[in-house]
């Protein structure tokens, strides 16, 4: 990573601070496999993975799968490669699930020590119990069990002698601690379910503020990074290392969520979308997870340069959307192919072209400056080709630089052509449209300049595409999460139908082209031979202002 003008993010300072007692960083993702990452998630795991990178540490990938209710493996898979093509390495694959008898074995000992307690307390009489932020809480009847009981309990929890809900296992702390996560919080709670790692082996789960600090001080992780919602937590994650003596000793660090506008950032509200159908899937290119920016297009270097720019810090911020789109198509604008597209088209004939006379047309294929050479293809130029409907207009005002009735137009690459006139059908919509070309005007061999270009594709050898232009899911740049899928804009996807130049007959998923004065696109997975489908990445207009 780069790191030329980027001033050194509060995390990198605290890492560096505490060099003499952690000399080798370690640091984990802890992703819950219940959904797709979405673009949080991958700033957490751009966090976790380039903090170790940037120190020559190791960053562990963990499934935090304590709670068996809502996971899956499908999501396992998923997750893991996600990572991969962020170009993240992991060093050990852990699952939370892995260290439920150490955690059993750590609650018999806290129970031993006497600072763990099983309480009979239902959900709501807990509640009630815990008092609030200005008053304290309330003692439960069970706190002062003895030892031998609260093993007997333990035990019989453990061993499915209980219906879900009727006891839990909660640390003994404080009830009157100004942090209401300090008063006795639960440890474990019985859940008869099964687990998709573990089977039917457990029917108590550990809670995640017991879990994770004990996973994250087996593993050796030095530093533990989460994001801000934790930073309460943090004493109860300390309290838990404390008292399961372990010797290593983690250090907890929180960071500001990402938030971007005009999208949602939560796997609930995400799979409620998924779920009424609002969308077409996890991977619907409109959606912000990973799999969905990967199949719209989005490089992973792009998305990479976006977190670098929204930065790391201790206060929560919303991050303007058109901030990552412009990522997106600065890194595009330096990689993609340049190719020809009509997403509208009507057909322009060339009435003073020979019939069957093809000339071959080169486009460069890359014309940027400070790009790498991508060298040049070439495109058959034919009597017929397909232009957008709109570069021509019968009627047109002032200032229209395109194709109008007399009027003369470049063909990108190809010939002057001067319209000469056009046939319409019953509803007086443009059908053809008649031009001559200038056989003294091929590009590249004549100074004779006008001031439009318009793209197009040859007739003959044109392929047929699908082309799926997308705009934010929601209008509102905050949105009203009550009435989210009334919310969804139905103009957020338009499809059109057109053509494209042969030579993207096979084009792949995956990789990156602008379609000239069009956009830029990548091949969908629904692609199929001989119908191709086009996903717009982005726009080729910038919005985004980026502060001076
Ligand atoms: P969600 O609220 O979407 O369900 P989560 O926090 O429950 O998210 P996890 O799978 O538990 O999802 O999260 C994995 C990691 O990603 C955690 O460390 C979590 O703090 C972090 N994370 C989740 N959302 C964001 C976000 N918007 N910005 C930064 N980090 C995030
Ligand atoms: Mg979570």
């Amino acid at each position: 990573m780069e790191d030329t003008n980027v001033s050194r993010s509060f995390i990198e300072e605290y890492i560096a601070e505490d060099f003499e007692k952690y000399p080798v960083v370690k640091t984990r993702f802890p992703p819950e496999p219940n959904g797709y990452l979405h673009i949080g998630h991958v700033k957490a795991m751009w966090v976790d993975f380039s903090m170790a990178e940037k120190f020559g540490g190791t960053c562990n990938l963990r499934f935090d799968d304590t709670n068996p209710v809502k996971e899956d493996v499908e999501f396992v898979e998923a997750i893991k490669k996600d990572i991969k093509w962020m170009g993240f390495n992991w060093d050990k694959l852990c699952f939370g699930s892995d260290y439920f008898d150490t955690c059993y074995e750590l609650a018999i000992k806290l129970i031993k020590k006497g600072v763990a307690y099983v309480c009979d307390l239902d959900k709501d009489q807990i509640r009630e119990y815990r008092g609030t932020l200005t008053e304290p809480g309330v003692d439960s009847p069970y706190r002062n069990r003895s030892v031998e009981e609260n093993l007997d309990l333990f035990i019989r929890m453990k061993n499915g002698e209980f219906p879900d809900g009727a006891r839990t296992l909660r640390a003994k702390i404080d009830m009157a601690s100004p942090n209401i996560n300090m008063r006795d919080p639960a440890l474990y709670r019985i859940l008869h379910r099964a687990h998709h790692q573990t089977g039917d082996k457990w029917c108590i789960y550990p809670m995640y503020d017991f879990a994770h600090p004990i996973q994250d001080a087996i593993e050796g992780v030095t530093h533990s990074l989460c994001s801000l919602e934790y930073e309460a937590h943090r004493p109860l994650y300390n309290w838990v290392v404390e008292q399961c003596e372990f010797e290593h000793k983690p250090r907890q660090i929180e960071f500001a969520r990402l938030n971007i506008t005009n999208t949602v950032l939560s796997k609930r509200y995400l799979r409620m979308m998924v779920e009424s159908g609002a969308v077409a899937g996890w991977d619907d290119p409109r959606m912000p997870t990973l799999c969905a920016m990967r199949r719209r297009g989005y490089p992973a270097d792009a998305i990479k340069d976006f977190l670098s720019r929204a930065g790391v810090a201790k206060a929560d911020s919303i991050v303007d959307a058109a901030m990552l789109e412009h990522c997106v198509r600065e890194n595009l604008n330096m990689n993609a192919m340049r190719a020809m597209a009509v997403t509208d088209p009507v057909r322009l004939v060339i009435d003073n072209w020979e019939e069957g006379r093809i000339e071959e047309i080169e486009i460069e294929n890359l014309p940027v400056d400070g790009a790498v050479d991508r060298g040049t293809h070439t495109v058959p130029f034919g009597r017929e080709v397909y232009i957008e409907r709109d570069d021509f207009m019968i009627d047109p005002p002032k200032k229209f630089f395109r194709l109008k009735p007399e009027g003369e137009v470049r063909l990108k690459g190809a010939y002057i052509v001067k319209c000469t006139g056009w046939e319409t059908d019953e509803n007086g919509n443009v059908t053809v449209v008649h031009a001559e070309y200038d056989p003294e005007s091929r590009s590249g061999e004549c100074a004779r300049k006008v001031k439009g270009t318009i793209h197009w594709v040859p007739v003959e050898s044109a392929v047929p595409a699908e082309f799926r232009i997308y705009e934010p899911l929601f209008n509102d740049s905050d949105i009203d999460t009550e009435h989210l899928l009334e919310s969804i804009d139905p103009q957020s996807i338009v499809i059109k139908h057109g053509f494209a130049e042969p030579c993207l007959a096979g084009a792949e998923p995956g990789v990156p082209y602008q379609f000239m004065r069009v956009g830029y696109f990548t091949a969908d997975y629904d692609s199929a031979p001989g119908r191709l489908v086009f996903n717009r990445t982005v726009g080729l207009k910038d919005s985004y202002k980026p502060r001076q």
